[in-house]
């Protein structure tokens, strides 16, 4: 296992995990693991090979197929069978079939041991997604749970698109979140929910800089406790 810490951190999509995430990570020197981004390669992969209803097809693309992270300028870098597909994750067919494919055990067990092997790589990681301090990382040293209302939520992903030159229309935006949600949060295997001794942040009304602080705040205080030493950069 790793010298430094492994935060989890979980929340819906919007909720301010990935900006956060990406904010701790580049200040405590961590290694930086977007889970959602490897479901999202998955739904791809069946797209590509029109498998997407066909369940034992999936779990055999996800059993055989090469997925790397890697993480650039900000930007998390996907490359599936070394194929740089970071774009093509973020389409709106895949965020609408993402929640049916993570519904599918064997193909989280093959995503969750991937995610367990690249947690222990590095000297300290921040993984978010769904189920890091449930299922993922059980024992993880931080957990932080983040939620936001939907509205807020969608609006912030609407941003996104819209920054990243795509046109989208919120109230689409907003239906895809919630449906995602209400599969998420009501899955067999590893339901989106908060880990019982994780810590809940709401970021409805707060700044990027106010939330990482909040987080960073349970880091240092976790850090003391298990006398990890941090080095904090601006
Ligand atoms: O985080 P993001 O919104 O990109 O995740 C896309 C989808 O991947 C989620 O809606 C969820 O269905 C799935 N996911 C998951 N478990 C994770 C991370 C993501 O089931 N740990």
């Amino acid at each position: 296992m790793s010298k430094g810490l492994v935060i989890a951190i979980d929340g819906s999509a919007g909720s301010g995990k990935s900006t956060s995430a990406k904010l701790i990570a580049k200040k405590l020197g961590y290694v930086y693991i977007d889970t959602g981004a490897m479901y999202r390669a998955i739904t791809y992969l069946a797209l590509e090979n029109e498998a997407i209803n066909d369940e034992s097809r999936i779990i055999e693309l996800a059993r055989k197929c090469k997925i790397d992270l890697d993480y650039k300028d900000g930007e998390v870098i996907v490359l599936l069978n070394d194929k740089n597909v970071s774009k093509e994750i973020r389409l709106a067919e895949v965020n609408s079939h993402v929640s049916d494919v993570s519904k599918i055990s064997e193909v989280r067990k093959v995503l969750v041991e991937k995610q367990r092997e690249m947690g222990a790589k590095g000297n300290g990681v921040v993984m978010e997604g769904r189920d890091i301090g449930t299922v993922v990382f059980p024992n993880a040293d931080v957990k932080i749970f983040l939620t936001a209302s939907l509205d807020i939520r969608a609006n912030r992903r609407t941003k996104e698109y819209i920054q990243n030159g795509s046109k989208v229309l919120v109230d689409d935006i907003k239906s895809n979140l919630s449906n995602r949600d209400k599969i998420d949060s009501n899955r067999n295997d590893s339901p989106l929910t908060k880990a019982s001794d994780a810590v809940e942040v709401d970021t409805t009304n707060v700044t990027i800089n106010e939330q990482v602080n909040l987080i960073l705040e349970e880091v240092k205080k976790i850090a003391v406790k298990k006398n990890i030493q941090l080095e904090i950069k601006n």
